[in-house]
């Protein structure tokens, strides 16, 4: 197996399974009951050359919760980059002082470009509009994990995915890393122009799955199971684009009255966050907060012990985690947000 994670085309299924059983695994540390050290010594380089919040912060947050140390630079302003290096120069360099790297970058590809330098196993955080694989891991966690506790079946399940599927990477990965389980219902919503890639559309149905695809979430729909919304991915337009697609419609709000009119009392909502929050964008509307129905926090919670599952597969001590785990010795609350469902 390759030492990198670039993309869900290179995950086998059985490593796929194995990884989640070590994030379950992770959770009490996650959770900050227990500690580890198994990567006590080892130094992780994260390299962002986009904007990031989460994943930044919980790949840095897991490799510390692992016992490691972190080094980061984020944007090209203070990186050798602005001075005209390469991909290639800046990989070997970076490998020869750390033990693991993740990487984010506006250019799709160019985070394989980068391992492809490197012996050091790199993940990608990101890779323009390609791919985002630990996001789709940590979103596959959360709905095994959300239908374990509401009793429900992945084999036959309703997703819809709604928003930009063209330029969002998330829901590249995830529609990827869903192709290779049971067949589902998978449902996708987008305006017009920014579908999903006809080629990952073709790659899923030859899976068995059954796709539909629609342009307005204002219609009836088959029982819901799982909500995935996106951010209409702006950054990535042309100037003639915006002025086209200048942001979602309100037929796009994903709110109370959608889920109320159109989903079950057993329906869950994910999103990969960030939520365009300003008026008009008709993202993922704050009217959900507090409806436990929203898993987008149980959501980024997840990130953790998926990230952390990564390392320690990707460096080899998912065997160790056990043995050395210790209970923590400070206080922590037992919820961490004001909103958060009992469960
Ligand atoms: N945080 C996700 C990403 O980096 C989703 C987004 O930015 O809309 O792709």
């Amino acid at each position: 197996m390759s030492p990198h994670l670039l993309s869900v085309d290179t995950l086998s299924r059985d490593y796929i399974d194995h990884l989640l059983h070590v994030a379950k695994r992770m959770e009490p540390i996650a959770q900050r009951r227990k500690i580890t050290r198994v990567l006590e010594g080892a130094v992780l380089g994260n390299l962002f050359f986009e904007a990031s919040t989460r994943t930044r912060i919980s790949f840095n947050a897991a490799f510390c919760r692992l016992g490691g140390t972190v080094c980061d630079t984020t944007g090209f302003t203070f990186s050798s980059m602005a001075k005209g290096e390469s991909l290639y120069d800046t990989s070997r360099v970076i490998g020869g002082y750390v033990d693991a790297i993740v990487m984010r970058h506006p250019d799709q590809g160019s985070v394989a470009e980068f391992a492809s330098a490197t012996n050091v196993p790199v993940i990608n955080g990101g890779d323009g509009p390609g791919e985002h694989p630990s996001q789709a891991l940590l979103d596959f966690y959360t709905i095994n994990k959300e239908f374990t506790r509401l009793g429900k079946p992945l084999a036959g399940a309703h997703i819809l995915m709604t928003g930009d599927l063209k330029y969002g990477r998330t829901v590249h990965s995830l529609i990827k890393l869903l192709a290779r389980y049971e067949p589902m219902h998978i449902t996708l919503v987008a305006p017009p122009g920014l579908e999903m890639p006809v080629e990952l559309i073709e790659l899923v149905a030859s899976h068995g799955h059954r796709i539909e695809q629609r342009d307005s979430l204002d219609e009836s729909f088959e029982p819901i199971d799982v909500v995935y919304a996106t951010r209409i991915q702006k950054e990535r337009f042309t100037d003639e684009m915006l002025e086209s697609v200048s942001g979602f419609t309100p037929t796009f709000n994903v709110g109370r009255h959608f889920l109320n009119s159109r989903c079950t009392p057993q329906t869950i909502v994910m999103h990969p966050l960030p939520r365009d929050s300003r008026p008009g964008a008709n993202d993922l509307n704050v009217d959900l907060n507090g409806d436990p129905r929203l898993a987008i926090f149980r959501q980024t919670d997840n990130g953790i012990p998926v990230r952390m599952a990564i390392f320690a597969t990707l460096l080899g001590v998912d065997h160790l985690i056990e043995k050395d785990m210790r209970d923590v010795g400070w206080k922590t609350p037992t919820r961490v947000g004001v909103d958060d469902a009992d469960f």
